[in-house]
């Protein structure tokens, strides 16, 4: 049973087993929350991905890399949908999460920290990304004891906060 908990902050940050990055298909670093852990980890997490995930990786899906200078030990790169450019379909929002519970529990990781995915760059609407986030991490049966959502700002904070109270 996993328990979802939300904290404000920067999720380069988080003590947990595994962090969990928004990356993109090409898995070769971008912007916001990707460029973040790409430069809080260093080089080494570039590298892995270009030595585990030479073709990338689907919508959808999820694979692990080390995590570098991270406090974390791994780094669960999931590729959400990019709605700005007509990727709509929800069932790939939700499948980064199943997936990255999926890996996580491969890896034998309890704690895992999420940004909310899909809900920056590739402009997913907001309320929407934090229900997927939520009911998916809520529902999906893992080993994960705690999935800590990581809200940048506080508007987001307070968006979570309000999603976790509704149910
Ligand atoms: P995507 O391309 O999947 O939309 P983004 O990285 O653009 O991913 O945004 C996803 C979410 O992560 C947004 O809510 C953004 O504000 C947030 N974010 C950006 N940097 C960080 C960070 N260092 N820690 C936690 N969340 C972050």
């Amino acid at each position: 049973m996993t328990r979802v908990t939300l904290v404000r902050g920067d999720i380069t940050r988080q003590h947990v087993d595994a962090v969990v990055n928004a990356a993109n298909r090409a898995m070769r670093g971008g912007g916001g929350v990707d460029g973040a852990i790409h430069r809080a980890g260093g080089p080494g997490i570039l590298a892995d991905c270009i030595a585990r995930f030479p073709h990338g990786l689907a919508t959808g899906d999820a694979g692990w890399t080390t995590a570098g200078d991270l406090p974390a030990r791994w780094v669960i790169h999931v590729v959400g949908p990019n709605h700005t450019a007509g990727e709509r379909d929800r069932s790939l929002l939700t499948s980064c999460y199943r997936r990255a519970l999926e890996v996580a529990d491969d890896l034998g990781a309890t704690t895992a920290a999420f940004p909310l995915i899909s809900a920056g760059i590739y402009g997913w609407p907001l309320d929407d990304a934090v229900d997927a986030a939520v009911s998916t991490l809520r529902d999906t049966p893992s080993q994960v004891a705690e999935a800590r959502i990581v809200a940048f700002d506080q508007a987001m904070y307070d968006r979570v906060e309000r999603r976790l109270a509704a149910s």
